[in-house]
Order: structure tokens, then sequence, then C-alpha cells
């Protein structure tokens, strides 16, 4: 198995609140040095929109600009040293079926690489209204809550009507669009499978054959390896393995995360970087890094 330079494009900043306090560039650094990281992208969340039009949904927050600009101006002013390369990055969402992503080419131009991510179900053409109630943060509501229970019964008469392949191809199409308009997306984040997102808003795609599933996703990976876009795995089970080796037989390049929010902790474990570079090998899989 070749390994190329170990790299990790998805680890959290202390300025963003989700992240712990020292995620700071200078401790960043030392723990990548200790895991043998020889290139790293330091993010910031940024997301213009949320799902409910307001700043606040889910585990979810509109950009602070302030921030920001704080983000990068920290960025500038940190030396890096040698042996190990820090890249500037968001990580965002990809916001609809047409590829609209949640940050606009002002900011773009301010950062070096997009880790584009499915945080929520994407807006699509016929899914009107949207879900609002995100079905792990809200589980209590959308057990307890009358309202809720209602938009949950609407929700899954939704996916019936609309079928699974409805949805996998509204977020097939919605990635590719994305990558072609958007260069700075390097790798698409929270991937498992591919198939996340439906997995989360219980859309039942176990009910199409593996066959099918690869031959919908396909057009992505085609699209992922044209514009050398990465896969990122964490070491949590990726879901259909089938899919992930279709994925690399057609190009697809794998990296490790670990989503680091905190060096050690509960979940978000930097030192988790490792256990996932052994799940991409695990599954044979080839792994990559940015190609600049
Ligand atoms: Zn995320
Ligand atoms: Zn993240």
């Amino acid at each position: 198995m070749i390994t190329p330079g170990k790299a990790d494009y998805h680890i959290h900043y202390y300025i963003d609140g989700c992240a712990k306090k020292e995620m700071t560039f200078e401790n960043i650094e030392r723990a990548s040095r200790e895991m043998g990281l020889t290139e790293i992208a330091v993010l910031k969340h940024y997301s213009e929109c949320m799902p409910n039009g307001k700043s606040d949904w889910a585990a979810w927050h509109t950009v602070k600009e302030e921030e920001f600009e704080r983000y990068l101006k920290e960025f500038r002013e940190y030396t890096q040293k040698e042996g190990l390369i820090i890249h500037s990055g968001v990580e965002t969402e990809l916001v609809d079926d047409k590829g609209r992503i949640n940050i606009g080419k002002e900011a773009q131009d301010k950062i070096e690489l997009i880790a584009l991510s499915v945080h929520y179900m994407p807006e699509m053409e016929k899914i009107k209204p949207p879900f609002l109630y995100h079905p792990a943060m809200d589980k209590k509501k959308l057990e307890e809550d009358e309202n809720a229970k209602k938009e949950l019964k609407r929700w899954k008469e939704l996916i019936e009507d609309l079928g699974c392949e409805y949805f996998i191809a509204g977020i097939v199409n919605g990635y590719i669009s994305a990558i072609r308009n958007n260069p700075k997306i390097r790798q698409l984040s929270h991937m498992y499978d591919g198939l996340y997102p439906l997995r989360t808003y219980y859309v039942p795609y176990e009910r199409i054959p593996e066959k099918r599933l690869i031959e919908m996703m396909e057009p992505l990976m085609k699209a992922m390896t044209e514009h050398d876009v990465l896969w990122e795995l964490t070491c949590d089970n990726a879901g259909c393995e089938g899919i992930l080796k279709r994925a690399d037989e057609m190009g697809v390049r794998f990296v490790a995360t670990s989503d680091a929010h905190m060096f050690e902790g509960a979940w978000g474990r930097f030192s988790d970087h490792i256990a996932a570079e052994r799940y991409i090998e695990s599954l044979e899989l080839t792994k990559g890094v940015v190609n600049w």
C-alpha cells in the first residue's frame, strides 16, 4: 500500500465555538508533527445562511465576518516552520441541488481551500417546504413534540412520493455543479460512502441495489477525479464499501481526518487521525493529497 505524504485538511480552529480553546496554530502544529503529518489545513466554519433563514440552526451558525477576518489575520501572522505546510480554508456546506455552496466568491478569494460538507439535507427542487428539524440534533423533539411529529410524518411521506433515487440524484448533481463552479473545493467532507445525508434523514436507500447506487454515484466520482477533489474519510464506518471501491477504481483519492475540534475528549479528537489513516488502508483505498 502506497502511503503518500500524510495530510489532514479538516482541523478546526479555536475561534469557532465548537472547537476547544487549545486549538491554536501552535498547538495544532505540535500535534501534527507528533503524528507525522506533513500538510494540514486549519479551517474556519463559514456559512452565509442557515436552512431556517436565521443566524442559528441546530448545531450551526452563520459566519460572523469579524471572526473570519480575525482567523485570516492570525493565519497570516503565524510563521510556518519547515516540514509542515499549513493551509488556510473553510468548512462550508452544499446548499442545494444546483450546486450553490455556503460561501461567496469574495470570501473564497481570501482562503486556499474549501472542504465541502453536507451538514443537512441540501435544498432540492421538489423538497418544498424543507424539513427543518435535524434528525440527530432534534431527536428528542421529533419523538415528543406534536408539531415535530407531524412534520416528520409529512417528511417521510414526501420521501415515499419522491423515491430514494430523487435524493441521490439531487446530492450528486449538487456536488458536481459545486465542484465545477468552485475550483477551491479540494475535498468533500463528511463523505462516508456518499449517502450520509440520506442515512441521517431517513431516506431508505438500502432498498436500492448496490449496483444501482454505484451507477448513480459514478458521475460524481468522475467529476472528483477530473477536478482533483479528495474523498474524506474518518475512522467511523463509512457504510457501503462497494461505492468506495468503485470510486477508487475510477481514480478518486481518499484522505483521512478526525474532524478535529480538540486534542483529547469524547469526540473530534485530533489523535483519531491515525485511526482514519488505518481505516483507509484496511479498505485498500488509495490515499491522495491536494494537487496544488
Ligand atoms: Zn462539519
Ligand atoms: Zn468539521
